[in-house]
């Protein structure tokens, strides 16, 4: 029997597994592995730093998407995509946090994703009014910082691109804008900061040059495509402009498919290395395929944001996805929009050989289907291995439906008047000059 004490992780001791269970399985000849359920802190409350972790060689698991999964379960509206269900309905973050955890993220993102006060106020969105950013960046930490006391993680506050770049508003501004929600997250005390989903790097530079000043290591991703941002800084120097900002973590977050973040995230890497840069790269992609996506990702797909279940990934294609993105040198390894717990576990499960361990949530999953050992009938017995699940080429059940789509494209980006912020909720009249131009282009095309 393998040992399967984490010990790059030197704070978690033999005590202080709470649960162990073995996972024998015979069903594919592999090892026979003793499993950890669950690490808690170590006895003086704190989880090792996020860069004592990566420089330990140690893989960090990140938790997957709150605002798809939250907007499916009733408490995001899609459109502002805002997270006010941090004081609405804390239940519920509580609870998606604690899937994660089980599943076996390493780190809570705190829900505050777009939670800045220009985009809590921006197109009749009543949050700012309502609550303020303070109130949801607060109550979205408190809920974090609460879940990460039931097992081995860390908190990282999260801040995101704002509607104030977008209309061309200026350095300072846009950083004051970052900078009140920091004081939140160093009031709070969160462990390390991310800053993610930025589609210019000039704003994520921006955006890790005001989280420098909390003296915490920082994350940066962008969720951009090997076509690089919007205003085609390519990949490579994408990842060395972030480093020399201030980042110790870079990589990608969102917009692409795990292939499609993978092949950006070799570049940022080839940069890196061209520039002899240090840095830990770190990759959170969607759970949807995105093979026919342009430049902007998936929101350019016509089936964003309410038809896109039939691209989502299976367990097997997150496997795929966690070994390629550690063979690949990859340490931080989550995902974003899409990713539920049982696609987190699947990166757990499959990296378990390199990390040691097993988290909780695999109690109720045997590795590769082999829990399938113990169904009924004897036809679902025989799926009982990897090699089945492993080459699998699942159908949609869709007759009439294309395989691909032809993505929207419109080019629109930072300083046109379209995405000038404005309080006001969008006009009729505003709407009907879109629909108007979607059936031109359309036409066009
Ligand atoms: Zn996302």
């Amino acid at each position: 029997m393998k040992s399967i004490f984490p010990e790059a992780s030197g704070c978690i001791t033999h005590r202080q597994l709470s649960v162990a269970f073995v996972q024998g399985s015979p069903n594919h000849g592999g090892p026979a592995w003793v499993f950890v359920a669950s690490t808690p802190r170590s006895s003086a409350g704190h989880a090792q730093g996020i860069l004592e972790r990566l420089d330990a060689g140690e893989i960090v698991i990140g938790d997957g998407g709150f605002v798809i999964a939250l907007e499916k379960r009733g408490y995001v509206k899609a459109g502002p995509w805002t997270p006010e269900a941090a004081v609405e309905h804390p239940e519920a973050v509580r609870q998606l946090h604690r899937e994660f955890l089980r599943a076996g993220s390493n780190v809570l993102q705190t829900f505050t994703f777009y939670a800045s006060d220009d985009k809590l106020e921006n197109r009749g969105n009543y949050v700012a009014a309502k609550f303020s950013s303070q109130k949801v960046n607060e109550a979205a930490c408190d809920i974090a910082k609460e879940v990460a006391q039931e097992g081995d993680v860390l908190v990282a506050g999260g801040v995101s691109q704002t509607p104030s770049y977008l209309s061309g508003k200026s350095e300072a501004d846009v950083k004051t804008i970052f900078r009140k929600q920091l004081e939140v997250f160093q009031k709070k005390n969160v462990d390390f900061m991310i800053a993610e989903y930025f589609e210019h790097v000039e704003e994520a530079t921006w955006a890790v040059e005001t989280l420098k000043e909390s003296g915490k290591p920082i994350a940066a991703t962008m969720c951009i495509g090997p076509e690089g941002d919007m205003h085609g800084v390519l990949p490579g120097e994408c990842a060395v402009r972030l480093v020399k900002a201030g980042a110790s973590i870079v990589g990608v977050n969102c917009h692409f498919d795990p292939e499609t973040c993978l092949k950006t995230m070799k570049l940022m890497k080839e940069g890196l290395q061209a520039a002899k840069l240090k840095a830990h790269l770190m990759s959170q992609p969607l759970a949807f395929h995105t093979p026919d996506c342009g430049k902007q990702g998936f929101i350019d797909l016509p089936e964003f944001p309410f038809a896109l279940e039939p691209r989502i990934l299976t367990r097997w294609d997150v496997h795929k996805y966690a070994r390629e993105a550690y063979n690949l040198g990859i340490r931080y390894i989550g995902g974003c929009c899409g990713f539920e717990p049982y696609h987190i576990r699947a990166i757990a499960e499959e990296l378990a050989p390199e990390r040691g361990f097993l988290p909780q949530a695999s109690a109720k999953h045997g590795s590769w289907g082999n829990g399938l050992s113990m169904h009924t009938k004897p036809w679902i017995r025989a799926r009982a291995r990897k090699e089945y699940w492993e080459n699998l080429l699942p159908a949609s059940g869709r007759p009439y439906c294309p395989s691909l789509s032809k993505p929207d494209s419109w080019g629109v980006t930072k300083g046109d008047a379209e995405l000038v912020q404005q309080k006001e909720a969008t006009s009729e009249d505003q709407l009907k000059e879109l629909f108007q131009k979607r059936s031109q282009i359309q036409h066009r095309t």
